[in-house]
């Protein structure tokens, strides 16, 4: 099996690294932290002096650094992938970045004939450790099927989003909705125990409601992402329950930031005639207006 170049060994890449040697192949691995490349190379991998070692001679790179201008540096910098990559060669990026630098990362290589893939990750380095992480792909169909078996190794689900870029859409449209849920999740466990409620018991509750499992798989599949406006449940409703909450937070001096924030957005959902609807419908109805989103 050809020779996989490495670079950004954290608590990510170090964990999906090691996934990929279990699998059989070989790596050449770089990082700044010179500990972090002792510990692979102990493990097995052959340890470089810099990124533009790591990709000499390699079809596949994979970077996995903190931020867009690191993968930048480590692309283009001084001593860079760059510099050394084959053409034909594939960058395949899993770091969580912009996709505005995605694509800028991805055009520079294009135009030395080297592909790019983003792989952004779904889940935490804990999946990382057990090579059950998701991906969420972006890029040229063919690129996505070369990498595809390397991701697999180090995971469990790959879906393609579509062309470059759209991995790391994709990956900031699930963080900032995991960021806002646990935002409310702490406010309203903040305010239930405040109310007396004990922490087990509201996880209980919270355990079996869309309000703790999630929407996206519990009221949204027959009504928002169908469009469907006819209500299971009406935004009227929904809007008078959350007047309801924020009227318990103030009478406990507790801050509910989000649903004060919240609480216009259903007012402007029921002002453009959505009250009737189902709430998840009329609220995406509501924000899609308000972003010129067009409806698909
Ligand atoms: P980390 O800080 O543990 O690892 C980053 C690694 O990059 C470090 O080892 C660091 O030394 C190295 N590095 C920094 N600058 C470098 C450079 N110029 N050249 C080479 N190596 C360099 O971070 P992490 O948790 O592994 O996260 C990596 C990326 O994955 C981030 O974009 C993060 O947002 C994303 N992510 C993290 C998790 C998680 O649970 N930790 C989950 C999904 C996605």
């Amino acid at each position: 099996m050809a020779t996989i170049g490495f670079v950004g060994l954290g608590q990510m890449g170090g964990a999906m690294s090691r996934n990929l040697m279990r699998a059989g192949h070989q790596l050449e691995v770089f990082d700044i932290a010179e500990d972090a490349v002792a510990a692979l190379v102990a493990d097995g991998a052959r340890g470089a002096a810099s990124p533009a070692a790591v990709a000499k001679g390699k079809e596949i790179v994979f970077t996995m650094l903190p931020i867009g201008k690191i993968v930048e540096e480590a692309v283009f910098g001084p001593n860079g992938i760059a510099e050394t990559i084959a053409e034909g060669s594939i960058v395949v990026d899993m770091s969580t970045i912009l996709p505005t630098e995605t694509k800028r990362i991805g055009e520079r290589l294009k135009a030395q004939g080297v592909g790019m893939v983003d792989a952004p990750v779904g889940r935490t380095s804990a999946h990382a450790v057990t090579g059950t992480s998701t991906f969420m792909v972006g890029g040229e169909p063919a690129d996505i099927e070369r990498v595809r078996p390397l991701l697999m190794a180090m995971g469990e689900m790959v879906t393609i989003c579509g062309p470059l870029g759209t991995g790391a859409a994709m990956k900031l449209v699930n963080n900032y909705i995991s960021a806002v849920v646990n935002l409310a999740t702490a406010e309203g466990l903040a305010m239930g125990l405040k109310a007396g409620l004990e922490l087990p018991v509201m996880a209980e509750v919270l355990s079996h409601t869309p309000a703790g499992r999630g929407h996206i798989t519990t009221t949204w599949p027959e009504k928002a992402l169908k469009d469907e406006p006819s209500p299971a449940f009406m935004l009227d409703l929904a809007s008078k329950d959350l007047s309801l909450a924020l009227d318990m937070a103030a009478a406990l001096q507790v801050t509910l930031a989000t649903g004060a924030v919240g609480k216009q957005l259903y007012a402007s959902a029921q002002a453009n005639g959505h009250g009737r609807s189902d709430w998840t419908t009329g609220m995406f109805r509501t924000l899609k207006k308000m972003g010129g989103v067009a409806s698909r």
